[in-house]
């Protein structure tokens, strides 16, 4: 069976989608996108990834051309069509053709890619076993030039982080911003606990409002234990308890040795282990059900 892509209202087998050369998107990363999982057939999060898309929209001035309800119903439907329970939505929406030049008010719309795929995962052992980290030489962007709240299509910030943290031998980094504050991972956000409380720095400081950072802000909150936003350093991190990112990809990872530093016992630590168990107990039920109509549907 193909893949089918959603591009702007149609369906398309995989191997047909196709953008132009001139879309911006292409030429200079000028566009935005969500990465959103659905897990047993329910959308996690869904109504909270089109708020953060259609706010990326608004701070780069991209007109969408379609309300976030549409585009709610075309990322369900997307799903059905592809018939996938358990999946990796990619939502692309790029500035669209225009010429050579810079100006995107030569681009006449926006392209609207929705892309479904069963999933890659990281490997079991990232979550058995936890990963080592190291901080990378490139700061994030500064809030002042690409702030990066807005999921943009320009993630060469973030490529040249994992570049590094490659060829350092670690499979993620750590971002620190333009002041030395700790920011985030190159595709992900980070928490640390100390004495039982969890810390992740404010968004402000130079990282994504991450979906999944606040679905454990909300869990952890809700199992009791007390979640502050507070900028914090390397040194903060060196000597936590537990250190664990969090992301739609990565769900939750423990960090087990950052920048050689071992992180308390060198093994995932009960509180992330707390959160890792509840988060995945809670994206098997809630979220938009994406076959609740053919459910429906089978039981008259
Ligand atoms: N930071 C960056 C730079 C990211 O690309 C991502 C992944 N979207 C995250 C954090 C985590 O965000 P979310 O939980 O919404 O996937």
């Amino acid at each position: 069976m193909p893949d089918w892509i959603y591009m702007n209202g149609k369906y398309v087998k995989k191997e047909d989608a196709k953008v132009s050369v001139f879309d911006h998107g292409f030429l200079y990363g000028d566009g935005i996108f969500e990465g959103i999982r659905v897990y047993n057939g329910n959308v996690f999060r869904l109504d909270e990834h089109i708020k953060r898309l259609y706010d990326s929209a608004k701070s780069i001035m991209l007109e969408i051309g379609m309300t976030p309800e549409e585009m709610t119903e075309a990322v369900v439907a997307t799903v059905r069509k592809n018939n996938y329970r358990d999946a990796y939505i990619r939502l692309v929406v790029s500035r669209g053709v225009g010429d050579l030049g810079l100006d995107p008010y030569k681009c006449e719309k926006p392209e609207v890619i929705i892309i479904v795929q069963p999933l890659a995962l990281f490997p079991k052992e990232h979550y058995e076993k936890g990963i080592r980290i190291v901080t990378v030489p490139t700061r994030r962007n500064t809030p002042d030039a690409l702030n990066p709240q807005i999921k943009s299509l320009n993630y060469l910030n973030n490529v040249l982080v994992k570049i590094e943290a490659n060829r350092a031998g670690a499979s993620e980094a750590l971002m620190l911003n333009a002041n030395g504050y700790v920011a985030e991972g190159s595709g992900d956000n980070i928490f640390i606990v100390k004495n039982g409380v969890l810390y992740t720095p404010p968004t402000y400081l130079g990282a994504l409002e991450g979906i999944t950072r606040k679905a454990i802000m909300d869990i952890a909150k809700k199992l009791g234990y007390q979640v502050i936003e507070q900028p914090f350093t390397r040194h903060d991190v060196y000597v936590a308890d537990e250190v664990l990112l969090t992301g739609t990809a990565a769900e939750v990872i423990a960090v087990i040795d950052v920048d050689g530093r071992q992180i308390g016992e060198g093994v995932p630590g009960p509180i992330t282990k707390h959160l890792l168990t509840e988060f995945r107990k809670i994206v098997q039920i809630e979220g938009t059900k994406v076959y609740q109509d053919l459910e429906q549907k089978a039981q008259i």
